[in-house]
């Protein structure tokens, strides 16, 4: 029988890049997280006590925020940065279609109104000029997503909150550790939201936190998160007193001090985890530059990506196959690629409440159609890279002209 050529597709019966299977994300957890966790599951404290506002501390301090304030997920955070606000019926929300639905699910929670701006071609984030022409007089709320990790335009987002007296949200999600014009996220905007799923930079199991400079937005953030009532348990039993007030209708959406724990150690390797990523990043973009039928997501000069994601654009009129032809040859030869996002307005959620939107943000839809998330955690090898770029060569290149 005559070999196999090594170019042939493993889609196609050919011999994959790599013989396992690598994900596009994985959490890293070590034996100190693991010892981190057991012992406050010795302690006296499973929830709400010492880890959390140690966590929350060491978090605030690590973005350069004043408070940091936990969420069970960073859902519930984004939900808590709507309400922290007084987001309530009638207001609108203007926010990016291309994100995880979360973000505009959350101001529906509250009753308000998501209200989507189209992004920019080469970031992919929403773009500030389309921003400020869907603000009509009931935007409240500006919320941009640093998509993949690259900060969002936030000195643009700032200045057009100010001259209309709106409130800026980010959904950093996907930006712990990054860096706009030398500053750090979390630290920027009026709020910041982050989330602690396993495939983001630091893994909680579920858990998220909202990062402000603002006391007010701090103090109604932490009443939401505990059904709406103002003192926590610790400081009740710690004054010996049996009262407390719910003065609004909050959640219980608070994060336990085993998942604090393990945020805390993980939190410490945050700055060998980002090196790590933007190392992976330039691999990527030094090798990938250029390919025909692949193009790479524009990074400002100002801006410092944490690369949560590793999005790439397929340039198809260049190619012979869509993007579901090239998911399933790459997912063949073992590269767990992704696609971030189905954008949010094409939901079938969004689209019986809100009537059909498609062609409405023709940047975001065209992004959709040829987007790939490479893999992109900090435990990946400089192999593992490899195997994901020769792959992308060996796909494309099979596919390559039309
Ligand atoms: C992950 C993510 C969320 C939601 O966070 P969870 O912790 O999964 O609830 C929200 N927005 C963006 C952009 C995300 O990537």
């Amino acid at each position: 029988m005559a070999l196999k050529p090594a170019t042939q597709l493993a889609v196609a019966g050919g011999t994959p890049v790599r013989s396992t299977f690598l994900p596009y994300g994985h959490q890293d957890i070590r034996e100190e997280d693991i010892a981190a966790v057991v012992s406050v599951l010795r302690s006296e404290w499973l929830t709400t006590g010492p880890t959390v506002e140690e966590f929350e501390t060491g978090f605030a301090a690590e973005v350069g925020a004043r408070h940091a304030v936990s969420y069970s997920s960073g859902t519930a955070a984004l939900h808590g940065a709507m309400f922290a606000v007084g987001i309530g019926a009638g207001d609108e929300v203007v926010t990016s279609p291309l994100s995880f639905c979360a973000t505009a699910n959350c101001v529906l929670y509250q009753g308000g109104l998501p209200v989507f701006a189209d992004v920019e071609p080469g970031t992919l984030n929403l773009s500030p000029e389309r921003a400020a022409a869907a603000i009509t007089s009931r935007t409240r709320v500006l919320l941009p997503v640093d998509y993949a990790g690259q900060p969002a335009a936030l000195d643009a987002f700032r200045r057009l909150a100010e001259k209309h007296d709106l409130i800026v949200i980010e959904d950093a999600c996907h930006a712990l550790g990054a860096e706009f014009g030398g500053r750090e996220v979390g630290g920027i905007s009026h709020m910041t939201v982050f989330s602690f799923h396993p495939v983001k930079h630091i893994a909680t199991g579920e858990g998220g936190m909202v990062t402000t400079d603002d006391e007010g937005f701090a103090r109604r953030l932490r009443a939401f998160r505990n059904h709406g009532i103002e003192s926590d348990a610790r400081r009740r039993q710690a004054a010996g007193e049996w009262h407390y007030e719910m003065t609004e209708l909050g959640y219980n959406y608070r994060l336990t001090d085993i998942a604090c724990a393990l945020g805390l150690s993980q939190l410490a390797r945050l700055p060998a985890n980002l090196t790590r990523r933007r190392e992976i990043a330039r691999r990527y973009q030094s090798s990938l530059a250029g390919l025909p039928g692949l193009r790479l997501l524009q990074v400002g000069n100002d801006v410092k990506p944490a690369w949560h994601l590793f999005p790439v654009l397929l340039d198809l009129p260049r190619l012979r196959a869509g993007r579901a032809e090239i998911f399933r040859a790459l997912r063949a030869e073992n590269i767990g690629v992704n696609v971030h996002y189905i954008p949010v307005h094409l939901h079938p959620y969004y689209r019986k409440r809100f009537g059909d939107q498609l062609g409405k943000y023709p940047a975001a839809e065209a992004a959709y159609e040829s987007l790939l998330s490479l893999p992109m955690f900090h435990a990946m090898t400089d192999s593992d890279v490899s195997d994901v770029v020769a792959a992308i060569e060996k796909v494309l290149l099979h596919y390559a002209g039309k």
